[in-house]
């Protein structure tokens, strides 16, 4: 039986950029009654050193870490001891290595990597100037950061619309960047390319404004990757490999929870007598393969095949069939707002 935890990924604290404490995000997260959250402070596993990593109550804490080389694309870097560091927490080092010798130094010993805001970002206003991923051809990473709510909300901000983008941030959130989505649908035709979610959580604020423009606590009650894991957790450190696990497979999917929260959200597939679920591959369908969504909330739910819809339906059910390859994942939107994109069933 599958369980659908949610978590939230991509989380600054002080060890690096952040603004608060490690026991300020854990009271943040059991706030916002999330499952785990995965911390990524730049180029240091400080946090895992100093012992941070485990349960805290009902709340996982899994410490990843940012590579973020000088002026090159950056990753998250999971269940890995680097070799760069010779046993050292601080990866300093990796500012003066190209993202490539990065991401070899980290997968080199079973390690997993995600690109991070792969697209980069330019916003000179805002003193923000990250760099693009740009290196698709390298098979070293297992997957990318498809939503990401600093990046979405960053994106149409401009000095005139500051203030209300300050004011109702998550009016601005528009989901994912449709060339994201089709760069990850290409991807995903030649290899599985998992999708998470993450939140770049710094805490921002503007100049002369006391309150920030959002605080980790409502940060952590909007975009979260769910993973379905077998069975319950277990209370110990195991529950850290099965959350790597999910996120190694794709067994995971992501969604806006403030709009609703998704848990229970099913996309599963069937051809002969065995079924398939998020992030499986499904090599030689004898007839058709069938596929099967059940959504906890209304939404409109589209069913997508190599990036382009092959089914649609407005309900929480949806149970078609298809004769023909392809990468097949789900988006679903609660009134034209974005909410819920899942990792593909991959029919070769
Ligand atoms: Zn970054
Ligand atoms: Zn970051």
């Amino acid at each position: 039986m599958l369980k659908d935890y949610k978590g939230a990924c991509h989380i600054h604290t002080k060890y690096s950029d952040g603004t608060i404490q490690i026991p300020d995000v854990i009271t943040s997260a059991q706030d916002a009654d999330l499952d785990f959250v995965i911390l990524s402070d730049h180029n240091t596993f400080s946090p895992k050193h100093d012992g941070w990593e485990g349960w805290h109550g009902d709340l996982l804490v899994i410490v990843g870490m940012e590579v973020s080389p000088r002026r090159a694309g950056h990753f998250l870097a999971l269940n890995t001891q680097p070799l760069a560091g010779n046993g050292n927490v601080d990866l300093r080092k990796y500012r003066h290595m190209t993202s490539k010798e990065c991401l070899d130094d980290v997968t080199s010993n079973g390690g997993t990597a995600f690109i991070v805001h792969p697209l980069g970002k330019r916003k000179i206003t805002f003193n923000i100037n990250l760099e693009a991923w740009n290196d698709w051809e390298h098979n070293g990473f297992t997957g990318i950061e498809i939503w990401s709510y600093l990046h979405d909300w960053i994106h149409d901000l401009k000095l005139s619309n500051l203030w209300h983008f300050y004011k109702y941030p998550n009016r601005q959130i528009k989901g994912p960047d449709p060339k994201l989505l089709s760069l990850w649908d290409r991807l995903g035709q030649k290899r599985k390319v998992v999708g998470i979610s993450g939140l770049d959580a710094h805490l921002r604020r503007i100049p002369f404004v006391r309150k920030p423009i959002f605080t980790y606590k409502e940060l952590f009650k909007t975009i979260r990757t769910h993973v379905l894991i077998d069975g319950e957790l277990s209370k110990s450190d195991e529950a850290i490999q099965s959350i790597y696990k999910a996120h190694k497979e794709g067994m995971c999917y992501i969604s806006f929870d403030l709009l609703a929260d998704a848990t229970g959200f099913m996309f599963v597939a069937n051809s002969g007598d065995r079924m398939y679920h998020m992030g499986d591959e499904v090599f030689n369908i004898e007839n058709e393969i069938g596929f099967c969504i059940k959504s906890p909330h209304p939404a409109t739910i589209k069913l997508l095949r190599n990036g382009k819809i092959h089914r649609e339906i407005k309900g929480t059910f949806l149970e078609t069939s298809s004769t023909e390859k392809g990468v097949y994942r789900v988006e679903a939107y609660i009134e034209n707002r974005p909410w819920v994109f899942t990792n593909p069933i991959y029919v070769r």
